[in-house]
């Protein structure tokens, strides 16, 4: 290249730099004391406690019943961070046609409890991070976005300046725990946080929405939020309640009484291998696993999620051989599901799946899959033989229009997602609508499994498990001591 065109170019691309250009001419500092201010000043930068009490409707995006129709669930969520000494009490509801998911997590102290209200029992958090379980409702209440920004500020970035819903706003770049970096629109005139967006990798562009801010103990706060992903709403706010400074009650952050302990929850923060047999392993790590079967020429996988490379890698390293994946199935649309879709058709694989996923795979895949890349499955499909043989069924329950099942007849065992599972080594997982309809879909089915795996959990589970969890099922009801779980 020569010279002059070479420093031409610099030169564009020195200017067109959006930060540093701009960062000499703006006083960030100043900026983000008027945030600070309009939010309440030392109320807000020496804030004590917070409590948030918000209720959404989801549109439960790429989590329906169908592909074709979008269903809606109820979110309702009460964060409570006791910012001055440590404690966080969080309790959630989640209402879908699966029935009612109650969530409740207490820290306090070296003590990080979780309790499962419909089984009476407790058990230890996953993490006692208040960040790991309340960030997302900080990231939904603004005031706690204003708060991040002052604590960030040396860490802020400013973006430059921008219109948003007509008005002029300047965009700041801040780190915040456990997430991708947030940026906050803030309103040039009354220094109000508006919007704030960050970036999933997976999902896109996730954007929050601020509106109708009011004065609440001294502090500034949106009673209006809602929540979008890739552009399409995914939280809508229908009531929120913020609380700032008061004095909470120190029973909230006590474990209720008369509950039973669970057992040990699993570690898996490691990658966990489960052998099934010499030629089938059920491998993951966190929420997400996946089965594999040896079939002698190739391997057969099923339960998506990404690092379905990683999983693969550790599987022929078990089996000693490097054998390509010949066929990736998938369970269902759900698109938590999809999450290793690429990698599959990366690796050359087949998908294998119902008519009603070709779709949602096409739309999430960034490889633009040919039709010749799918074999689906219409009722029921064998693949391999022997013991690498591989039995798919379709079946249809409360959690999704299609499901296939996978079983190994060889090891009599069946993988599914979604229906069925717990964190804990040992005790009955509890059961919801879904691992009921499982089991009524099932039964006709009559297959001899003795054991079931599953794409969220690292246990291996017992028939018996199985048929204990669906007998002791009962549909939650709303406490009456439990407002939250009624709205
Ligand atoms: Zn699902």
């Amino acid at each position: 290249m020569n010279t002059i065109i070479r420093s031409v170019l610099l030169a564009l691309l020195v200017v067109s730099g959006p930060s540093q250009a701009q960062d000499s001419e703006f006083n960030l500092d100043a900026l983000v004391n008027r945030v600070v201010a309009a939010y309440g000043g030392t109320a807000l930068t020496e804030m004590r406690n917070v409590e948030i009490v918000e209720a959404y409707i989801g549109p439960n995006l790429g989590q329906s019943w169908a592909p074709e129709l979008l269903d809606l669930s109820k979110n309702n969520f009460r964060f409570v961070h006791d910012i001055e000494n440590g404690r966080a009490y969080f309790e959630s509801y989640f209402k879908a046609r699966g029935g009612i998911f109650p969530n409740m997590i207490i820290v306090n102290g070296d003590n990080a409890w979780t309790v499962n209200l419909q089984l009476g029992r407790y058990g230890e958090a996953n993490s006692p991070d208040p960040y790991t379980f309340g960030g997302g409702t900080m990231r939904t209440t603004d005031t706690l976005l204003a708060r991040q920004l002052h604590n960030a500020r040396d860490q802020a970035e400013y973006l430059g300046p921008t219109r948003w819903m007509n008005r002029p706003h300047e965009r700041v770049k801040i780190p915040f725990p456990l997430s991708p970096d947030l940026t906050l629109f803030i309103d040039a005139q009354t220094h109000l946080v508006t919007r704030m967006t960050r970036d999933n990798p997976q999902l896109g562009a996730l954007d929050y929405v601020f509106g109708e801010h009011v004065v609440v103990d001294g502090l500034m706060a949106a009673t209006r939020v809602y929540f979008s992903v890739a552009g399409d709403p995914n939280l809508i706010g229908t009531g929120r309640t913020v609380r700032f400074n008061r004095d909470l009650d120190a029973a909230l952050f006590a474990l209720p009484d008369g509950l039973e302990p669970e057992g040990e929850r699993i570690d898996t923060s490691e990658m966990i291998v489960n052998r099934l047999a010499g030629n089938v392993y059920h491998i993951g790590q966190n929420g997400g696993y996946s089965i594999f079967v040896d079939t002698g020429e190739a391997v057969i996988g099923c339960g998506g999620y990404p690092d379905l490379t990683g999983r693969l890698a550790k599987f022929q390293e078990l089996i000693g051989a490097h054998k390509r994946l010949a066929y990736q199935v998938v369970t269902h649309h759900h698109n938590d599901h999809l999450g290793g879709i690429d990698e599959a058709l990366s690796m050359g694989a087949t998908l294998v799946t119902v008519e009603d996923t070709v779709e949602p795979i096409r739309d999430i895949s960034q490889l633009q899959p040919e039709s010749g890349r799918f074999l689906t499955v219409n009722g029921r499909m064998t693949l391999g033989d022997g013991n690498g043989r591989v039995e798919l069924y379709d079946v249809s329950t409360v959690h999704s229009r299609s499901n296939l099942l996978f079983y190994v007849p060889a090891t009599r065992t069946l993988f599914m997602a979604d229906h069925f599972g717990s964190p804990y080594a040992e005790g009955v997982p509890a059961a919801n609508r879904n691992t009921v309809s499982m089991a009524e879909a099932l039964e006709p089915l009559d297959l001899n499994y003795s054991r079931i795996v599953t794409a969220h959990n690292a246990r291996v589970y017992t028939a018996r498990d199985f048929e204990r969890s669906v007998q002791s099922f009962r549909d939650f009801d709303c406490p009456d001591d439990r407002p939250l779980c009624s709205r």
